[in-house]
C-alpha cells in the first residue's frame, strides 16, 4: 500500500468542538482499517499507545444468554494469507495486519492527531452552510456559526451522522437521518470489579458476544484487560427503520439508571446480571441513528462526504470507523494522484463515489444483518447450525478486501473516461 503523495495543496481542518476529543469507550478496528492505518503511518503511533497484550485478539466467542448461559460458537477471526499486503513486513506486523485491534477511542484519536499539522486545525468552527463563492464562482465558501467563512476548492464533509455538509448534497430537504430502533447501553468496567462479583465468562483475551432474542451484549478487553468495554444492545424489529423518531428535543445520548439496564435483561443468566451490576451507576444510553435511506451519491460538484456523514451504520460489525478510514484513504490517493488537477477535479470526486458507495453500503447492509443475527431475527436463527452459519459470515466481506484494487479501478475508470490521459 502506498502513502498518499504530498501534493501542492493546502488542507485546513475545521472542527466544531474546542479541541479534538473522544468519549470514554472502546473501539474495534478490523484488518481492512488496520492496513490503511499502516499505509498512512498511523499504525506505529497507535501501537505505541496501546498495550501489546491488546494485540492478541484471535477470535470472537458467542454465548446464548437467556436462562443458563451457554457457549455456542468460538469464531477464529484471523485472516490467513498475505495477498492483501503489497510490501514485505515482519511476521509480528503481519500478525497485526490480519487482526481485529481493540483500543480505547482516545488512543486512536491521539494517533491520528499526531500526524496532523497543528497549524491546519481550527477549533470552535461549526459549519452552518456551504455556498458558491460570490467572488470566485468555481470555489466554495464554508460559513461558520461565529460569522466567519473560508473559501476553498473542495469541501470534505467528515462531520458525522448529523452532518451539516450532507445538507448541501440533498435537494429534497430530508436529512436522511433515521432512528435505527436500536439502543446501546455503554460502560467501561474495571476487570477486578467483575472478578469480585464472580463473573465467569472469559473476556480478558478475546471479545465475547452474549446473544438472545432482540438483544445482545458485546464485551471486549482494553488496556491489557484491566478495563472491560461493554455495549449492551436492545432493538425493536417490529418497527421499520425511519418510521418512528425520538420525541422532539430528546437527546440521542442520555444517562439512565442501572436498573433500567437490568430490566432490559431480566431472565438472562447470572453472568449478565453480574456484568450489569458492575456497570457505572448511570450507564449512557445511545439511541443509535443511521443514514437512511442511503444517499445516491457521496458527492455533489466539489463537495464530498466521508465517514458517518456519508453512511452512518449500525455498529454490529465494528466497522463504521473503518469505513471512514477507507473513504479517507481512497479520496486522498485520488486527490494526490499526479494527474489530478482543478480541471478534472469533479470527475475525480465522481469516481470516488462510484468506488466507495457500493462498498460502504454493502457494509451498512451487513451491519444490519449481523445485528439481526445476534438478536436471533435472522433467517437461520431457528436452528443452532443455521444460527452458527450466520454468525460465521458477517466479518469476512468487510475484512477480506484489497483497497489497492479499488484505487486501481478508480484510476482505470478515470483513464477510460478521459479525465486521466497518460498511458499506464
Ligand atoms: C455504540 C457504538 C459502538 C461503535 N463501535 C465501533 C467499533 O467498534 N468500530 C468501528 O469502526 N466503529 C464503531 N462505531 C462507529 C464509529 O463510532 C463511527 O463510525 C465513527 O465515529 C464515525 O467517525 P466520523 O469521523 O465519520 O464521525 P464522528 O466521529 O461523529 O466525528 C464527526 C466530527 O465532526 C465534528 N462536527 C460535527 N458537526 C460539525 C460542523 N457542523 N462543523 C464542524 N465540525 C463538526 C464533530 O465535533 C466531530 O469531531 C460505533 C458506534 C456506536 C454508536
Amino acid at each position: 500500500m502506498q502513502s498518499p503523495a504530498t501534493k501542492d495543496f493546502k488542507v485546513d481542518i475545521f472542527e466544531a468542538a474546542i479541541a479534538f476529543s473522544e468519549i470514554g469507550a472502546g473501539l474495534g478496528l478490523g484488518p481492512n482499517a488496520v492496513r490503511v492505518l499502516k499505509a498512512v503511518g498511523v499504525l506505529d503511533e497507535l501501537l505505541k499507545k496501546i498495550n501489546p497484550a491488546e494485540l492478541r485478539t484471535r477470535g470472537f466467542v458467542y454465548y446464548y444468554g437467556v436462562g443458563e448461559q451457554e457457549k455456542i460458537l468460538a469464531l477464529d477471526l484471523r485472516i490467513k494469507g498475505s495477498e492483501y499486503i503489497g510490501s514485505v513486513v515482519s511476521p509480528a506486523l503481519l500478525f497485526i495486519l490480519f487482526l481485529l485491534l481493540t483500543c480505547i477511542r482516545a488512543a486512536y484519536l491521539d494517533a491520528l492527531v499526531a500526524v496532523v499539522n497543528p497549524q491546519s486545525a481550527h477549533f470552535n468552527k461549526r459549519c452552518t452552510s456551504i455556498v458558491p463563492s460570490p467572488e470566485n464562482p468555481s470555489c466554495l465558501l464554508i460559513n461558520f456559526s461565529d460569522g466567519t467563512s473560508h473559501e476553498t476548492d473542495v469541501v470534505v464533509g467528515a462531520d458525522g451522522v448529523r452532518s451539516t455538509v450532507r445538507g448541501y448534497l440533498l435537494d429534497d430537504g430530508d436529512s436522511r437521518v433515521a432512528f435505527s430502533n436500536t439502543v446501546a447501553y455503554r460502560g467501561l468496567i474495571p476487570y477486578k470489579d467483575l472478578q469480585a462479583v464472580g463473573f465467569k465468562t472469559p473476556v480478558t483475551q478475546d471479545p465475547a458476544c452474549i446473544v438472545g432474542p432482540s438483544k445482545h451484549i458485546i464485551i471486549f478487553p482494553i488496556k491489557n484487560a484491566e478495563i472491560i468495554n461493554v455495549v449492551a444492545f436492545s432493538a425493536r424489529y417490529d418497527i421499520p427503520i425511519g418510521s418512528e423518531e425520538l420525541p422532539k428535543g430528546a437527546s440521542w445520548v442520555e444517562e439512565v439508571s442501572r436498573e433500567a439496564v437490568e430490566k432490559e435483561y431480566e431472565g438472562w443468566g447470572s453472568d449478565v446480571a453480574a456484568l450489569i451490576k458492575c456497570m457505572p451507576k448511570k450507564p449512557s444510553k445511545w439511541s443509535i441513528h443511521v443514514v437512511h435511506p442511503p444517499l445516491d451519491s457521496y458527492v455533489k460538484g466539489r463537495v464530498v462526504l466521508i465517514g458517518d456523514a456519508a453512511h452512518a451504520m449500525l455498529p454490529h460489525l465494528g466497522a463504521g470507523a473503518g469505513q471512514g478510514v477507507e473513504d479517507a484513504y481512497v479520496l486522498a490517493r485520488l486527490l494526490s494522484h499526479p494527474e489530478t488537477h482543478l480541471g478534472n477535479l469533479e470527475a475525480v470526486l465522481d469516481t470516488y463515489t462510484r468506488i466507495r458507495r457500493p462498498r460502504a453500503q454493502m457494509v451498512w447492509d451487513g451491519s444490519r444483518t449481523a445485528g439481526a443475527s445476534y438478536d436471533m431475527q435472522g433467517a437461520g436463527s431457528s436452528t443452532l447450525e443455521g444460527f452458527r452459519d450466520e454468525l460465521r459470515t458477517g466479518f469476512s466481506p468487510v475484512w477480506h478486501y484489497d483497497i489497492e484494487v479499488d484505487i486501481q479501478r478508480a484510476v482505470d475508470l478515470l483513464r477510460t473516461g478521459g479525465a486521466f490521459t497518460s498511458q499506464p
